[in-house]
């Protein structure tokens, strides 16, 4: 009988620890089918506003392909700004990844009209409630200007980054397309 009593509780504690296990590589949410549909269906406008609240066309500098660590190419422009000022949207879109990574330490992935990705990096914080699913419009705040990931040892910046191909593919240069506020 004892001997049963220890089966079972062993069993019982195995379970607990698969039952944990299983929930640890977390699912990343899918988005509403129906909204990535509408969204791929609308046009990117050629004129987007600047995503850093405050910032004019005459700040910006097109930092597009120039070197970086490791031989890589800068595959988006930087907008300086002081710490913790807001980052708008540049367009409207799912928030689709708020996953931080090494380099981009505090990101916020958007898919935007025509499929096109979104990539908002080195921030100090997101905003808060900010969530993936979340549809946001251009010109609503995603988070605030930090130095995050590979910026930690350079003034604070917002990365971004424009994609055409898919989530980090076909990158293109944002610069022609940003102007004046929202
Ligand atoms: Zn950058």
């Amino acid at each position: 009988m004892k001997k049963r009593f220890y089966t079972a509780l062993t069993l019982f504690a195995c379970t607990l620890i698969v039952c944990a296990c299983s929930t640890t590589p977390k699912k990343s949410t899918p988005l509403p089918p129906q909204t990535v549909m509408h969204l791929k269906a609308m046009q990117l406008s050629p004129i987007l506003p600047i995503p850093v609240k405050g910032i004019k066309r005459q700040n910006l500098t097109d930092t597009w392909g120039a070197a970086r660590s490791a031989g890589r190419r800068h595959e988006g422009i930087d907008i300086l700004a002081p710490r913790g000022t807001p980052v708008t949207s540049a367009t409207e879109g799912l928030v689709a990844s708020l996953q931080s990574n090494r380099l981009g330490g505090n990101v916020v992935w958007i898919l935007g009209p025509a499929g096109s990705w979104h990539y908002y990096a080195h921030l100090k914080s997101h905003k808060r409630g900010l969530h993936v699913g979340q549809y946001v419009h251009a010109g609503d705040v995603i988070g605030y200007v930090g130095n995050t990931g590979n910026a930690r040892h350079t003034v604070s910046h917002l990365h971004y980054g424009l994609y055409l191909a898919g989530k980090g593919r076909g990158a293109v240069n944002p610069y022609p397309y940003v102007h004046g506020d929202f």
